[in-house]
């Protein structure tokens, strides 16, 4: 499967196959487009499949789904979480049956619920790179998705804070060339240069 995109509406289409002259009818708004280059046929070697990744010239396939690290992205707030988790557990053990005994088994409580809700965030949000294109998935709650293909990607940006590097965690943005299509960026993400080196290797560079 070829992505092309619609030279009057801009919206992606699925072919078969690309070869120079085909004529394809865009199923979104019904112009005719005719293919005048196919892209990644000028001979340049499909550095994914170099690599030892899905190549890019194949169907689509996932090559790397990122999701937000749990405890890395944000370590300090993480540990005064279970600090006060586990503080209020043993003080509720402590303390039985006193009104501060209460108290601490109520912070006990607040602490898990705010760790479950932070993990079903970030099990919700993520990336997932395919050899065609990046796609965000914005959580399980909200059904959004933003997409940006390979061809039109501008930019990677890669932005590490101090702690972000000692952890190993980054923001990467990606953004986009084309106007109908939004960036796509992800806080907290494991490895961020391993991920932008993995785009890099199915763009046109
Ligand atoms: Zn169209």
């Amino acid at each position: 499967m070829v992505l092309i995109r619609c030279d009057r509406c801009d919206k992606s289409i699925e072919i078969d196959r690309a070869v120079v002259g085909l004529k394809v009818e865009c199923p979104h708004c019904g112009d005719i487009n005719v293919l005048r280059a196919v892209a990644g046929e000028s001979g340049t070697p499909d550095r994914a499949a170099q690599a030892g990744l899905p190549p890019a010239r194949g169907p689509e396939v996932d090559v790397l789904v990122l999701r937000p690290a749990f405890f890395r992205s944000r370590p300090v707030a993480a540990l005064l979480v279970f600090a006060a988790t586990l503080g209020g557990l043993v003080g509720g053990v402590l303390l039985w049956a006193t009104p501060l005994g209460w108290a601490s088994l109520a912070v006990a409580g607040a602490g898990c619920v705010v760790l479950a809700v932070w993990k079903v965030l970030c099990l919700g949000s993520g990336i997932r790179i395919t050899t065609k294109r990046v796609i965000d998935v914005e959580g399980l709650l909200s059904k959004k998705t933003s997409e940006v293909l390979h061809t039109d990607i501008k930019n990677i940006r890669v932005t590490q804070t101090f702690w972000n590097r000692v952890m190993g965690v980054g923001t990467i943005v990606i953004s986009s060339a084309a106007e109908n299509e939004d960036a796509v960026e992800l806080a907290g993400t494991p490895h961020p240069e391993r991920a932008k080196q993995t785009i890099d290797l199915y763009r046109p560079l």
